[in-house]
């Protein structure tokens, strides 16, 4: 779905179709347009021609994924539309935090021997 759409620069989650043209901010909702009858899974790719039989296989393979408002059942939700790189990005986010904790610490480590060294 990723190679239909272009996204456009300045935020606004605004992104170009390239069957059409139209500048659209729900690529799924205008991917229908071209492939009616096609339900693809954001998290592994998988198509299904029915919406409930997507919902089963959301159900049973990603139970923390809720493709009815397409959000996470947790906290971990972005504000553009789920990608299959959405798990990817959670599991970043939650090594991000550590990353920036254990930066912090380092961080405050160098201004002390900084201030050490200048008052010599
Ligand atoms: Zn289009
Ligand atoms: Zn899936």
């Amino acid at each position: 779905m990723r190679l239909t759409f272009e996204r456009l620069s300045g935020g606004c989650n605004l992104h170009r179709c390239k069957l059409c043209g139209k500048v659209v901010t729900h690529i799924r909702n205008h991917y229908h347009v071209h492939f009616p009858g096609r339900f693809e899974c954001p998290l592994c790719r998988a198509t299904y021609t029915r919406s409930d039989n997507l919902r089963t296989h959301c159900k049973f393979k990603h139970p923390m994924y809720n493709p009815d408002t397409r959000k996470f059942d947790n906290q971990f939700v972005a504000s553009q539309s789920p990608t299959a790189s959405q798990i990817a990005a959670a599991s970043q986010a939650a090594m991000a935090a550590a990353a920036a904790a254990a930066a912090n610490a380092f961080n405050a480590a160098q201004q002390q021997s900084q201030s050490n060294s200048t008052s010599e």
